[in-house]
Parts: structure tokens; C-alpha cells; sequence
């Protein structure tokens, strides 16, 4: 039988860089199976084994960075710099993961609170078996090992679908796990198209699902799983807001601002794409921005839209914020494709499909609120609650904002540092998703806690 397949390209220059087979329904429930045993091998293995052989994984990818730094590169068309900043960031939360899953998820006793029994307790947190990780192609690494690495550290094993734009390394990952885990597929790739990853969801041994991806697809994953019940944590999109309040750095602000809205293009689900500022200090910072924004260039500092329809949504989001806005910077011309400049648009009016739907690319809205109180409510009247930031002085005025912030993670003078810190947790509400992944939160997310009470 022949085996269809599809071809990967490389964004920038369209160039084929691979090809990979349309695995059917078949080669996903084989994979499955195969996964099944390795599972239940995996968890015997106890949580020494595990952290010793995902160490060993670690230092394997370490070793590899550059070949897949540059993978990163052809697929996505980002610099080879921010590729490998990807990649430091995944073998990151592939340490924390590994030296502290014994910790976080291993037995330990509890005390009774019932009187005049005489009952030991104990609770852990045991493996679902195995989990599927269903991923995006913005940080085709970053991205699933934030769950590919706490499956597998919590005991599970793990088959991984890669986007279709990005299957080359999501087959060498798996591969160079075979170097330190060579006994069984304890972690597998399947490539194809999102027929593949439906394939994955409905099958009754997966356990639980990991998607990354848009909110439109992450409820056609939810109907799949609905089938069989099986659990799933959605990390959808984004619109986050960017406060800045009146005692602000605007300089750092500025900085801050550009930077989480331009780098990888502007593919970032928590990438800046709402700006709102405060009236007092409203003309500074605008003026720090468009100094420092005037000298930046796609294809330059940051790279290509590396999905070809994601052009459509940005020229859209171009055209409806500069007709009821005021372009400060770029516009309609800004889109070279595959390349976008960035672009800066104020007053657009809230109800706007550019400031309510994700744009995914790099260009911000702008908007001037009377005073921070304004700027939270707008940035909490979005579908969205991935995250957000906040750049005031005052520590305390700053975290009560961050607090009230409608989102799961906020960065306060900072921009997504969150996502470099990998004790916490990461995952959004609304229409962002649910579920966590990274930190304990998301170890715990690949277990099922087990409680036994025993009478002595
Ligand atoms: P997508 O189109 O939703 O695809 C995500 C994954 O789902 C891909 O592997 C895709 O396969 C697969 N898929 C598509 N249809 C499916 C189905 N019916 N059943 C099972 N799987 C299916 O998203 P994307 O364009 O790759 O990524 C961009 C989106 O991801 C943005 O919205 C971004 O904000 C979000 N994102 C969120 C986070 C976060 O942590 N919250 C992180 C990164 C990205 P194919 O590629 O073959 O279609």
C-alpha cells in the first residue's frame, strides 16, 4: 500500500525542506498501542529511573542544538538566533521538569484527621499512561515540550503531532529520544495533517490531551475527546493587553512593548497586540515607540509569516484598524509577503475585528484611557485571558492591576517573562483555554492523584 505524504516547506523561500508521510488512521492506532506498552514499562521504571534517563535526554538536545536550531530555522523561517533561544527555553522546562517531578508527584504520607483511628495515609500522584500532544508551529519546540516534557516526567508516554508546517522537528525530537530511552517508544511522533491529530484525540487508550493551537480547532479537539471522556488541556490564543500607567519607565516600557509584539513576527500567543496608556503620559510614550519602531524591519530583525493564510487574517486586521483608526506607523504597504513591518495603529475603535480577534502578527493597536482603572476594564473586556502586562513604578498599584488582570499569567515591568520561569504555571481563561501546563501545576495535569487510607 502506498503511503501518502506532504512536504514541508521552508517560508521564507519556499523551498521544500522535507517530506513526511499522512499518518492514517491506522499508523496512529499502532503508534497508540505501541505507546500502551512502553507506558506501563516507563512507570516501572519509578521516578529515579525517569528523571536519569530525561537528564540524559536533556544532554542529548543540548548536544544537538545547533542541527535543530536550524531545523527550527527552515520550518518557521524565524532567525536562527530566536531558534535557539526556543530551544535553551524547552531544555529549561526539560530539567525542571525532570529534577522535580519526584518531588511534586511522589508518595508521601498524610495525617488522619479522624480521631480515635488509627489510620495511616498515604497520597501520590500516579501516570494517566499515555497522552497525546497535539502542537503549533509558532514554537514548534518551546511549545509541546512545555507538555511533551511533564508527561513524560510524571510517567506517561507520549505521541506527538506536530503541525503540519513544522513536522521535521517534531520527528527529531522524538528520534534523539531513542538515544537515551532506547528500550521502548516511550515518546513517538506521527506527522500529517490535523486528520492525524483528530485520529489521536478520539482514540479511547489516549488519556489525555495536550493541544496547543487556535480556539476554532481546540473545540473540534474537545468534540474528539468528548467521545471517550478523555480529559484535555487547551493552550489556545491570545490578545493581551499592555497597561501603561502614569509613573511608568517609558523608556523600558517602549522597549518592552516592541519587543513583545514583534519578536517571531508577532506569532506569539502571548505576544503584546493591545496597547492601552494612560492620558498623562500618552504623548512620551508614543514618541519612545515610534522612535524605536521606525528603524525595525521584517526580514531584518524578526522573520516571515510562516503560515501563508495567516497573511490573509494580518492584512485584514491591517485594513479595519487603519480605515477607523490613525496609522502612526506602516499600514496597508507594510505587508511584503511572506514579510509584514510592523505596524502602529491608535484610536481604534474596541468593537473592532483588530482589536477584538487574535491577529497574530506584528502589529498593535493603541489606545489613550484616562487612567489605569480604564485601561484594566478594557483590557479585561476581551474573549480572550491568556496574559497580559503592566508597567507602573509603584510595586503595589502594579500588582494589584496584575492581579485584576484577566489572565492567567502577567508580566509586571517585564515583558512574557513568565514563560522563561519554569515553577510557574502557564495556561490562559476564556477563550485562551484551560488547563495547565509547565511547573507543578503542570505535572500534576499528566497524573491522576491516588489516595490510600490503611487501618493499622
Ligand atoms: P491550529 O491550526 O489550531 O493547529 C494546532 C494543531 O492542531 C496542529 O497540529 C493542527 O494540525 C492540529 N489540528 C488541526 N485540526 C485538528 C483536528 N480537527 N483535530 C486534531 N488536531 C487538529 O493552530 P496553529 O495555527 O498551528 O497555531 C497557532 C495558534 O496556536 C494561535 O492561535 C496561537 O495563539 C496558538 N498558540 C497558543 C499557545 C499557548 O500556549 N496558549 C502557544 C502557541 C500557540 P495541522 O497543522 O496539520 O492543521
Amino acid at each position: 500500500m502506498t503511503t501518502l505524504t506532504f512536504e514541508s516547506l521552508n517560508p521564507a523561500t519556499g523551498q521544500v525542506i522535507g517530506s513526511h508521510p499522512k499518518q492514517s488512521a491506522q499508523a496512529v492506532h499502532e503508534a497508540v498501542g505501541r505507546a500502551e506498552t512502553a507506558a506501563a514499562w516507563w512507570d516501572r521504571l519509578g521516578h529515579a529511573g525517569r528523571r536519569r534517563r530525561l537528564l540524559d535526554y536533556k544532554a542529548v538536545v543540548t548536544r544537538h542544538l545547533r542541527e535543530l536550531a536550524e531545523l527550527v530555522h527552515q520550518e518557521t523561517g524565524k532567525p536562527v538566533a530566536d531558534a535557539s533561544l526556543e530551544l535553551v527555553l524547552a531544555i529549561t522546562h526539560l530539567d525542571w521538569a525532570a529534577r522535580n517531578a519526584p518531588k511534586v508527584l511522589g508518595r508521601r504520607r498524610v495525617s488522619s484527621g479522624m480521631l480515635g483511628v488509627n489510620l495511616a495515609a498515604t497520597l501520590e500522584y500516579l501516570p494517566l499512561g499515555v497522552v497525546g500532544v497535539i502542537g503549533p508551529w509558532n514554537y514548534p519546540v518551546f511549545t509541546p515540550m512545555g507538555s511533551i516534557a511533564y508527561a513524560l516526567a510524571a510517567g506517561n508516554a507520549v505521541v506527538f503531532k506536530p503541525s503540519e508546517l513544522t513536522p521535521g522537528i517534531g520527528v527529531r525530537l522524538a528520534e534523539l529520544f531513542t538515544e537515551s530511552v532506547p528500550e521502548h517508544p516511550v515518546f513517538q511522533t506521527v506527522t500529517g495533517l490535523g486528520e492525524t491529530g483528530a485520529f489521536l484525540a478520539r482514540d479511547p487508550r489516549v488519556k489525555k490531551i495536550a493541544f496547543t493551537g487556535s480556539t476554532a480547532t481546540a473545540k473540534r479537539v474537545m468534540a474528539a475527546c468528548a467521545e471517550n471522556l478523555t480529559p484535555m488541556v487547551a493552550e489556545c490564543g491570545g490578545k493581551d493587553a499592555f497597561i501603561v500607567d502614569a509613573d511608568a519607565d517609558l523608556k523600558a516600557a517602549a522597549d518592552a512593548c516592541l519587543w513583545g509584539a514583534l519578536s517571531n513576527a508577532g506569532q506569539t500567543c502571548v505576544g503584546v497586540e493591545r496597547v492601552y496608556v494612560v492620558d498623562a503620559v500618552y504623548a512620551p510614550f508614543m514618541r519612545e515607540l515610534s522612535e524605536r519602531a521606525a528603524s525595525i524591519r521584517a526580514g531584518e530583525h524578526y522573520g516571515p509569516i510562516t503560515m501563508p493564510g495567516q497573511l490573509d487574517i494580518i492584512r485584514r486586521h491591517i485594513d479595519d484598524a487603519t480605515a477607523s483608526g490613525k496609522a502612526i506607523m506602516g499600514g496597508t504597504d507594510s505587508v511584503r509577503a511572506p514579510f509584514v513591518d510592523p505596524v502602529i495603529v491608535e484610536d481604534v475603535p474596541e468593537d473592532s475585528p483588530s482589536v477584538r480577534e487574535e491577529t497574530f502578527g506584528p502589529t498593535i493597536t493603541v489606545r489613550r484611557t484616562r487612567d489605569a482603572q480604564e485601561a484594566l476594564e478594557l483590557a479585561n473586556a476581551s474573549a480572550y485571558g491568556l496574559a497580559g502586562t503592566v508597567f507602573a513604578r509603584d510595586a503595589r498599584r502594579a500588582m494589584e492591576l496584575a492581579r485584576a488582570m484577566r489572565s492567567g499569567m502577567t508580566a509586571v515591568n517585564s515583558v512574557i517573562s513568565f514563560a522563561g520561569v519554569p515553577a510557574l504555571p502557564f495556561g490562559g481563561v476564556g477563550d485562551s483555554g484551560f488547563g495547565r501546563i509547565h511547573g507543578a501545576d503542570g505535572l500534576r495535569e499528566f497524573t491522576r492523584p491516588k489516595a490510600i487510607s490503611r487501618q493499622r
